[in-house]
């Protein structure tokens, strides 16, 4: 351990008794990774390439704050850790960081009269939405790292769940925040529902991937939970005309809780799977709430899709998915193999856009890849996400594994950006996607962020190199 980092713990110790401290080496091992698919590599590689210098676990935001107060004094990095399942490299301790481990976060309360809650930054998704079950409540946020990914983390990467459309991303499910910035200082957010006062405060920490600062507690929206929840299957001839169905409807307005439009070849095991027409498109919608409403919207979706020429396949392959929604093995499988790699690269265009950049990432990757699946799972008034799931293999070892995970994204991501699309919809951009920063926001847009960077932590202490800051 460098020798600052020896001092500040000493000093954390000494002053900050309460808070936890782990600098053995199974326990930098745990924390030193992610799900960053090239993680996988460097485990395989043998000696981890990159160990945190120690960890420390506080109790409470002030503690944080005298923490961030200490870092900048001795000038030490530092990288918040959440539930540990981000997926684009945003924790790698590639400057023997000291990590923060948010999990003694646990503050939860509801207000029955606003429908808001309050979640610790260390609360599971699970936690959350199972505490609020008990009390009647749902938050309706079902990412499929569900049981992992934590408060603080789904804030920091603007996380999205497969009930989307009708609750909404963790953009538009936060009332207020509140941030330990980078020199230290605490930040609470205005909880009025609306304001014109200036910046909303609340925008510049989502999404931020802990750069900005370190969330510590979120309050979110919340709802009764629904009376009626069901499903619904078609399948259309082709990925195009499910794409007009669905843009139809939502543009009326219409909001089934999911909407899952898997693409010809995405769709085929499941086709395969309940005897459906073989090289067609599946569509996969739930719907929930009142039960009159859900029944309205599920008549007119039928209608809409029944025009589009879709076949209706009742509700046993949508409700299938849903029991299975949180399962993630075969993209394991290739990442464990010495040569192989996979991938989840999810990025979104808008409608006039969405059939060009589906192909051209598709066409990218193919020459790559043994599989390529992609289907569209997230959906706005405007436009898609489009999500493309790689399985590639080398006949070499975990170097090749690794050199061939770094062409695929590079492929992938360029596809998207020269036809219209963006580099990623909600897993974030950490530092595996860092270089591609400036595609989609121009170097003017990209300098704005380093402004603001550079005048919140001028020592560049939290995160360096995340969002390519
Ligand atoms: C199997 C699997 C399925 C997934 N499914 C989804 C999905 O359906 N939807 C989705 O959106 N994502 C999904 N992801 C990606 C991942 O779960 C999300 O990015 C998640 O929001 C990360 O949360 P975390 O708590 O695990 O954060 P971490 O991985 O711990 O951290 C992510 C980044 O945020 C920073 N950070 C962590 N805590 C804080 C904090 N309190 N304040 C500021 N910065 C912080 C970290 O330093 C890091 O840069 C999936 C990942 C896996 C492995």
């Amino acid at each position: 351990m460098q020798e600052k980092y020896r001092k500040f713990i000493e000093i954390i110790v000494r002053e900050l008794p309460l808070v936890g401290v782990l600098d053995r080496e199974e326990d930098r091992l745990v924390y030193a990774h992610g799900c960053y698919p090239v993680e996988y590599k460097w485990i395989l590689q043998g000696k981890y390439k990159y160990l945190p210098s120690a960890i420390l676990i506080p109790n409470n935001t002030q503690e944080l704050s005298e923490i961030m107060k200490l870092a900048n004094k001795f000038d030490v990095s530092i990288i918040p850790f959440g539930g540990g399942s981000g997926i684009v490299g945003g924790s790698i301790p590639e400057n023997q960081e000291i990590m923060i481990d948010m999990k003694r976060f646990q503050e939860f309360s509801i207000n029955t009269v606003n429908l808001t809650a309050i979640g610790g930054a260390g609360i599971t998704g699970a936690d959350f939405e199972n505490m609020l079950n008990e009390n009647g409540y749902t938050c309706g946020h079902y990412p499929q790292s569900f049981q992992s990914a934590v408060i603080g983390g789904m804030v920091a990467t603007r996380a999205i769940g497969t009930f989307s459309t009708k609750y909404g991303k963790m953009d538009d499910m936060i009332n207020s925040l509140e941030v330990v910035l980078p020199t230290g200082e605490i930040v609470n957010t205005h909880d009025a529902p609306k304001r014109s006062s200036g910046q909303e405060l609340k925008e510049l920490f989502l999404g931020s991937e802990g750069v900005f600062g370190i969330v510590t507690k979120a309050e979110l929206y919340i709802y009764p939970i629904a009376e009626k929840r069901s499903f619904e299957t078609y399948t259309f001839s082709n990925t195009e005309s499910g794409l007009e169905a669905v843009r139809n409807f939502i543009q009326k307005g219409i909001k089934p809780a999911v909407i899952r439009l898997y693409d010809e070849v995405e769709a085929q095991h499941k086709i395969h799977k309940y005897g459906f027409e073989r090289g067609h498109a599946l569509l996969i919608l739930g719907f929930e709430g009142l039960e009159e409403m859900v029944d309205l919207e599920q008549k007119i979706v039928h209608e809409i899709c029944m025009a589009f020429g879709a076949s209706h396949k009742g509700e046993k392959a949508a409700r299938e998915w849903f029991e299975t929604r949180f399962s993630t093995k075969k993209m394991l499988d290739y990442d464990l193999l010495r040569g192989g790699t996979s991938d989840a690269i999810e990025v979104a265009a808008p409608w006039d856009r969405i059939i060009q950049v589906w192909s051209a990432m598709r066409e990218a990757l193919a020459p790559l890849c043994d599989v390529v699946d992609c289907h569209f799972s997230h959906v706005y008034h405007s436009g898609s996400s489009v999500y493309v799931i790689f399985h590639s293999k080398t006949d070499g070892d975990d170097f090749e594994g690794e050199k061939r995970y770094f062409e695929c994204l590079k492929v992938a991501i360029e596809a998207s950006i020269a036809n219209g699309g963006n580099v990623s919809h909600h897993h974030g951009v950490g530092k595996s996607k860092a270089a591609y920063m400036h595609l989609e926001h121009g170097e003017a847009g990209h300098e704005v962020m380093r402004k603001i960077k550079r005048s919140l932590d001028p020592k560049g202490i939290l995160n360096k190199g995340v969002l390519g800051l």
